[in-house]
C-alpha cells in the first residue's frame, strides 16, 4: 500500500515491518543509483554576518530528487547512507559538488559542506577534499566543513588526522549543532574549531526563556575567548535576530534570512552579492 501513495514518505516508513524491510532494500538500491546518476541535487542556504548584515556564504544541503516518491529529505536518507556506507561516495559527490558551484561565486564567498563521521574514518578522506580542491580550483580557505559533535564521540586518531589535515591545508572547520550532544564543551578542547554553529533547539527557545538567552550568551563568549566565531541557526524570526546582535553573536542562519534554494534560484542573491561586501544589504 505504500507504493500507491509512493510520494508520501511519511507513510511510507509507518508501514509494517515486513514491507518495511523490503522497502528500505528498494529505497538502499535506489540511493545506489540516485548517486551514480544524478538525481542527486545541492540546495545552498545563506549565512549573514550580523556586524555588516552581508552574505558570508552559503551551507550545502543534499536534496534527493526521486523519480516516484519526489523530493526526500536528508533526514530521510542520510542516515540509510550512513548505515550501508553509502554516505562515501554521496560525500565526495556532495563536496565535488559544492566546490565546484562555490568557485563561480564572487571571491568572499564561502561553502559549508557537511560531513558524516564514516567520511572521516579510514585515509581515504584527505584525497577526496585535496582533488575536489584542485577540480574545483576553490580557494581552500573558501571552504568550511561542518562536524557535529558526534564526530568526536568516537575516539578515533583517524577522524583527528584527517580533520587536522584539513587544516593544515587551510580549510576552516565548523562544530555543527553545538548544544545538543552529550559534553559539548570537551571537544571543544580536542580540537581548534574555527566556528560554533549554536543549535536552532537552542535559538528558538531564546523567544520564551531567558535562561536559553544566559546559555546562548555564555556560548557566544566562551567562543570568543577560544578565537571562534559563532553562527546562529534556524533564525526564524526578526525578534530573534535582534536579540542574537545583542548578545554578540557574529552570524546568522535561518528562515527569516533566507531559505534554502536551488541553484537556478541564486542568481538575484549571489548578484546583490557582487558589490563591495560592506555596502550589501544594509
Ligand atoms: P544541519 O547541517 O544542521 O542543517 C540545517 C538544517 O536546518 C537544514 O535542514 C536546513 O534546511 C534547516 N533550516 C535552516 N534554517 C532553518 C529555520 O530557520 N528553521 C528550521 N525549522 N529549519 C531550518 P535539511 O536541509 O533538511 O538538512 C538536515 C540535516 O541533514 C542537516 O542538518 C545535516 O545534518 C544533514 N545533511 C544535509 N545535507 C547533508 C550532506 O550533504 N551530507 C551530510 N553528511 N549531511 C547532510
Ligand atoms: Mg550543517
Ligand atoms: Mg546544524
Ligand atoms: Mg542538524
Amino acid at each position: 500500500q505504500a507504493k500507491e501513495d509512493g510520494r508520501n514518505t511519511h507513510r511510507f516508513f509507518e508501514t509494517d515491518m515486513g514491507t518495511a524491510v523490503s522497502e528500505r532494500r528498494e529505497l538502499i538500491t535506489d540511493l545506489r543509483h540516485a548517486i551514480a546518476n544524478s538525481e542527486l541535487e545541492l540546495y545552498f542556504q545563506p549565512q549573514y554576518s550580523l556586524e555588516t548584515n552581508a552574505v558570508t556564504g552559503f551551507e550545502a544541503l543534499v536534496r534527493w530528487n526521486h523519480p516516484k516518491r519526489g523530493m526526500v529529505p536528508p533526514m530521510e536518507f542520510i542516515p540509510l547512507a550512513e548505515d550501508t556506507g553509502l554516505i562515501v561516495p554521496l560525500g565526495e559527490w556532495v563536496l565535488n559538488e559544492a566546490c565546484r558551484r562555490a568557485a563561480s561565486w564572487p571571491e568572499h564567498l564561502r561553502i559549508a559542506v557537511n560531513l558524516s563521521p564514516r567520511q572521516l574514518r579510514g585515509h581515504g578522506f584527505g584525497p577526496v577534499l585535496i582533488g575536489a580542491l584542485a577540480r574545483s580550483e576553490l580557494r581552500a580557505d573558501r571552504l568550511e566543513l561542518e562536524v557535529t559533535e558526534s564526530v568526536l564521540l568516537i575516539e578515533s586518531d583517524d577522524i583527528l588526522d584527517a580533520l587536522h589535515q584539513a587544516k593544515a591545508l587551510g580549510v576552516k572547520v565548523s562544530m555543527d549543532d553545538f548544544g545538543t550532544g552529550y559534553s559539548s564543551l570537551s571537544y571543544l578542547r580536542r580540537f581548534p574549531f574555527d566556528k560554533i554553529k549554536i543549535d536552532q533547539s537552542f535559538v528558538r527557545s531564546m523567544a520564551y526563556s531567558d535562561e536559553s538567552v544566559s546559555i546562548v550568551k555564555a556560548v557566544i563568549d566562551l567562543a570568543k575567548n577560544l578565537d571562534m566565531t559563532t553562527t546562529a541557526e534556524g533564525v526564524e524570526t526578526e525578534l530573534l535576530l535582534e536579540m542574537l546582535k545583542d548578545i554578540g553573536c557574529t552570524d546568522a542562519q535561518g528562515y527569516f534570512l533566507g531559505h534554502p534554494m536551488p541553484v537556478s534560484q541564486m542568481d538575484d542573491l549571489l548578484f546583490e552579492c557582487q558589490g563591495p561586501i560592506t555596502a550589501a544589504a544594509q
